[in-house]
């Protein structure tokens, strides 16, 4: 085990204070949240769930990192366990079919029930993934401290409105302070956070704050530039809209400098 972990929850004043991933208590969490009377009786009190991001730190004790509320189930689970939730979703999806209009009898869509259970569930795999496995032994000591860039990750996600894919590239850049990360890992942590029901801000800002937490660096900035299957396929209708969402960290945010060299060296300036 890496080291890094051990700094976890510690209010160190470094780059990572800037989103102080700080254990909140259980009553002050359940005040942002919101109360559940208040919901009940309808005073729109919260209208909006507090994001994961800003709740909890980036990597739980546990290394699992913002898992979904059934992650842990899915990761214990025995073999029947995980057959029997197949065969649950399978029988979702095939009254989703039937629902539709179509004939789950009909050869063509016999098995796809099944198929899309086996899909969904690689598809949204990323919550099971720890960080520990990610980024296994690939946190280095070196004295490098200019801007490392890795352009052109391509992600696959899945929009957490729609349940449809949305997809694109991601650039991760971070200048390290001591501590370099293997390259191809840098594309494993945002695999790890692709493959969940996602909004792209949040896919943006939890690639950010992981990487932040795992390396203690000076900066980091992530730029992910995706198409949602949601806007160009439905509605609107804007084949070709791509959408840009971009979260700064540490000197990135704080020196326009390093912000504008990142931008030069993507090519957007
Ligand atoms: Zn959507």
């Amino acid at each position: 085990m890496s080291d890094s972990f051990k700094q976890q929850g510690s209010s160190s004043d470094d780059i990572n204070g800037a989103f102080s991933p700080k254990p909140i208590s259980p009553a002050k969490r359940s005040k942002l949240l919101g109360n559940t009377t208040d919901f009940r009786s309808g005073t729109p009190l919260q209208t909006r769930a507090a994001s994961p991001c800003t709740l909890n730190p980036p990597i739980d004790s546990d290394g699992l990192s913002w898992p979904s509320k059934g992650a842990r189930s899915r990761l214990e689970q025995t073999s029947d366990e995980a057959q029997a939730r197949e065969k649950r979703i399978a029988s979702a999806v095939k009254t989703i079919l039937e629902e539709l209009g179509e004939d789950t009898d009909r050869e063509g869509l016999l098995e796809t029930p099944e198929r899309y259970a086996r899909a969904m569930l690689y598809f949204t795999k990323g919550y099971e993934d720890n960080i520990r496995d990610v980024i296994k032994r690939a946190v280095f000591e070196e004295d490098h401290d200019e801007m490392v860039i890795v352009r052109d990750i391509e992600i696959y996600s899945l929009c957490e409105h729609h349940l449809v894919p949305f997809f694109g590239k991601a650039h991760i850049a971070y200048i390290p302070n001591k501590r370099v990360l293997g390259l191809s890992k840098l594309a494993r942590l945002a695999e790890m956070y692709a493959r969940r029901f996602q909004v792209q801000e949040r896919l943006t800002k939890q690639i950010a704050m992981a990487l932040s937490e795992i390396l203690r660096p000076r900066g980091v900035a992530v730029v992910i530039e995706a198409t949602h299957m949601c806007m160009v396929s439905r509605g609107v209708q804007k084949t070709g809209s791509s959408t840009t969402t971009s979260c700064m960290l540490g000197c990135f945010r704080d020196q326009q400098k390093t912000r504008e060299e990142f931008l030069t060296l993507l090519g957007r300036k």
